[in-house]
């Protein structure tokens, strides 16, 4: 919509300013790593972070989260009945998002968001939230945004992007919500710095020149899904996998979860909780069969859904926003982009390539 400079120092004040009207999460320095974090007096952002070890995707979807709460006791009049948990879903704002984040709640949303169903939770926090973007002007050497269909200054599911420009930021409100952030933060009368456009641009294509790293995605839609199902190289693949699941909890875009009831005495609350498909207790029927008992199956299920299934069932590209977070964090180095390598290229020749 339109874009106004302030300098760095207007910052601080002005996150209090919007701390009136939102709850404010951002990224927050945790140990040797940053996390997206509540933010109060005494956790302030830190804008000049990398980028976090977890997405924010928790702020949206907790890692646990109570569904409802139920008692069986006969003395009490709520007894059998189901209480809905006093979640808050007031206003809130997640500042320092980076763009591959942000993409990935929108990507999210095509799954908790279907004609047949709607996930009341994920909506109603997702519906809250106001989400203030962080441009990458430096993109670590594991991104690959640009090829993944989003980019440094991509604006896809942002309401408003902040570029770091040495000693101000350029603010661009994107959207309604974006807008109502400035205003709230006491920034709705600045201006624009006169060349606040061109010096946006110029960091946008260094951004981009920076981003070295490619996923190979172009023969995906069109390979037949059984053919590479039943490549040879899974097991290749697989082989030094130790099911750990880091690569799927750090994901934005893995949205798997389980349902328990935890009960105390007569009390009790159902729970849903951030699962894995790479665990083998995710698909163990009560039966004790196991649809995907070995390790090969977990690990192709979770790339066959992220670059193949998903690309079939929606055509949007794939089910990765190109954070390289699993690229990092995995114990064993597998990795992604590997991996899409083989599924192309097998799709194209239908044979493996030299490893
Ligand atoms: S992080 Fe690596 S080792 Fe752990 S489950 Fe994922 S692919 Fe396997
Ligand atoms: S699959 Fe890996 S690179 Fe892609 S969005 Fe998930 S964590 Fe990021």
């Amino acid at each position: 919509m339109r874009m106004i400079t302030i300098a760095k120092t207007e910052w601080p004040q002005g996150l209090q300013k919007a701390a009136d009207r939102y709850r404010l999460f951002g990224p927050v320095q945790d140990g040797d790593f940053y996390n997206f974090k509540a933010l109060d007096e005494d956790t302030a952002v830190d804008m000049d972070f990398g980028n976090t070890r977890l997405s924010p995707k928790s702020v949206i979807y907790p890692q646990s989260e109570v569904l409802f709460e139920y008692t069986l006791d006969e003395d009490s009049p709520d007894q059998n009945m189901l209480k809905e948990p006093d979640t808050d879903y007031s206003p809130r704002a997640i500042v320092g998002v980076r763009p591959c984040d942000a993409a990935s709640f929108p990507l999210v949303k095509l799954n908790f968001d279907t004609p047949e169903y709607q996930d009341p939770y994920w909506l109603k926090a997702y519906e809250a939230t106001t989400f203030i973007g962080l441009a990458c002007n430096t993109p670590c050497s594991t991104c690959f945004c640009t090829s993944a269909g989003f980019g440094p200054f991509d604006e896809t599911g942002l309401d408003a992007l902040v570029v770091d420009d040495g000693d101000s930021y350029h603010v661009r409100s994107i959207t309604e919500k974006g807008e109502a952030f400035l205003d709230a933060a006491g920034w709705a009368a600045a201006g624009e710095d006169g060349d606040a456009e061109k010096r946006v641009g110029r960091l946008k294509e260094a951004a981009e020149a920076a981003i070295v790293s490619t996923i190979s995605t172009e023969n995906l839609r069109d390979a037949d899904t059984m053919e590479l199902y039943q490549a040879p190289f899974w097991e290749e693949i697989a082989f030094a996998c130790i099911n750990c699941g880091t690569c799927t909890f750090v994901c934005p875009t893995c949205w798997c979860f389980d349902i328990q009831d935890e009960n105390r005495g007569l009390d009790g609350q159902r729970m849903r909780n951030w699962d894995s498909c790479m665990f083998p207790l995710f698909t163990l029927h009560g039966s004790g069969h196991n649809p995907r008992g070995e390790k090969v199956q977990r690990v192709r299920q979770r790339f066959m859904h992220k670059l193949k299934y998903y690309v079939d069932k929606y055509d949007r590209g794939i089910q990765c926003v190109g954070c390289g977070r699993c690229v990092r964090a995995c114990p064993v180095n597998i990795d992604i982009r590997k991996v899409a390598e083989y599924m192309n290229r097998f799709a194209k020749t239908d044979t493996c390539p030299a490893s």
